[in-house]
């Protein structure tokens, strides 16, 4: 690793949290281990990695919520989502793949070039999808392992899908030499569901008209939740839980004013990437609700636990994950009734969709998403934008008049 490259993307990676989540006040005290998880995010966790490994254990990067991590966990591999949401070393992603591709991407693979990623080696292979072009053009290149993800919800694509999720038993199998048991996998939906009920229950205190949880600290919760030991984060957000509990008895809001209420939509924010939530939460709004792969869409499903038979867990995994909404599907009817759905029940005056540039799929369906929030009377703002900061002063210019915006529907009589 370049360990000169490495500090200067900690210090960037650093300063941007500071600036951006500590800066805010009035949070929640439990906040302090998402913070710490951030840092050691470059830090703590891989060195727990580096010896589950030296121990024996496996590991796969992945780079998409497609793939079942109670799968992985039953074969004793541990995932690693690698997706990258830093600006610093997106530029370093040059040397293999062209500027116009989406930023996640380059961010991604720009540490890899940079010989800054650490966790280049700690895995014994990767698996990617089939979700976006640009992805599995990547994969083919890299000689990743692939799933194919079906661009359809018919019977014959859920077969499909079911095939892929068997082939990665085999794969997570042969990889560790162990055999997915029915007790192991019952232990791993379990724990992977619990994993989706904490972020449920910390994502319904959103739903109060003031909330004790800011749409920045939320976000960092679901970022968190994708790097760290599953026990340990369930334990933390356990913690987080009571004590929003208790900031609800005491009516403390961590917001210094009331709304308006925004439902952010599109693409994710991995860690490293917290710009927009910025952008709209110090314009004066409230991101009380995540529609992405770093909101809902990650916790939003839970696997069925009352299968007692392999074939039937499998099947139940597989379905699970065939609910997903991404917007690589045609037609995607499901994400817009979840918007809508989402839309009434937590209250919201605006919907703003994120879209990282050269995302294509969710840049067209934003069109959809739109049509369907005209239809609901509900205000709705695009942004299309990447990782850097460049832009901050433009978009909070748009988000300022899209607040005007709703206040002046809001002040019109019904
Ligand atoms: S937006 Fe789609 S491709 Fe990206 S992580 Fe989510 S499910 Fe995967
Ligand atoms: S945000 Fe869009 S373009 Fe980028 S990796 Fe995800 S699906 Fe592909």
């Amino acid at each position: 690793m370049n360990l000169e490259l490495h500090d200067q993307l900690v210090a960037y990676n650093d300063a941007l949290h500071e600036r951006t989540c500590r800066a805010a006040r009035n949070r929640p005290a439990a906040m302090e281990f998402f913070d710490r998880a951030f840092h050691a995010s470059h830090a703590e966790r891989v060195e727990e990695i580096l010896e589950y490994r030296a121990k024996g254990g496996k590991s796969i990067g992945t780079f998409c919520i497609y793939v079942p991590d109670e799968i992985a966990l039953a074969a004793g591999v541990l995932p690693i989502p690698l997706c990258g949401g830093s600006h610093w070393p997106v530029d370093y992603a040059d040397k293999m793949f062209p500027r116009d591709i989406c930023p996640l991407i380059r961010s991604t693979f720009g540490m890899v070039f940079s010989n800054t990623c650490p966790y280049r080696r700690l895995k014994d292979g990767v698996v990617g999808e089939t979700t976006c072009d640009a992805k599995k053009k990547a994969w083919d290149l890299l000689g990743f392992e692939v799933m194919e993800v079906p661009q359809k919800k018919n019977e014959m694509d859920r077969a499909l899908w079911h095939s892929e999720v068997r082939r990665f038993r085999e794969y997570v199998e042969k990889l560790s030499g162990v055999t997915v048991t029915v007790s192991k996998l019952k232990e791993t939906i379990a724990l992977v569901n619990k994993r989706r009920r904490v972020l449920q229950q910390i994502n319904a205190f959103r739903r109060l008209p003031d909330p004790p949880i800011s749409g920045l600290d939320a976000l960092l919760v679901s970022q968190i939740a994708l790097n760290q030991d599953v026990q340990v984060f369930i334990a933390a957000c356990e913690e987080l839980i009571s004590e929003l509990e208790s900031r609800v008895k005491q009516g403390i809001s961590s917001y210094e004013w009331r709304g308006p209420r925004i439902l952010l939509a599109g693409t994710p924010s991995p860690m490293g990437n917290v710009k927009v939530h910025y952008a709209l939460e110090s314009s004066g709004l409230q991101v009380v609700a995540d529609e992405s792969c770093t909101g809902m869409r990650y916790y939003r499903d839970l696997v069925d636990e009352s299968p007692d038979d392999l074939d039937g867990m499998m099947a139940a995994i597989a379905d699970r994950y065939f609910s997903i909404d991404c917007a690589c599907f045609s037609p995607n009817t499901e994400r817009v009734q979840n918007i809508l759905k989402t839309v009434r029940e937590y209250d919201i005056d605006g919907v703003a969709q994120s879209i990282l540039a050269f995302c294509h799929t969710y840049n067209i369906e934003a069109k959809v998403i739109d049509k369907a929030l005209a239809s609901a009377n509900v205000p709705s703002l695009k942004i299309v934008t990447d990782f850097s900061f460049e832009d901050l002063e433009q978009l909070k210019v748009r988000i300022e008049s899209f607040g005007e915006l709703i206040q002046s529907k809001k002040a019109q009589p019904a």
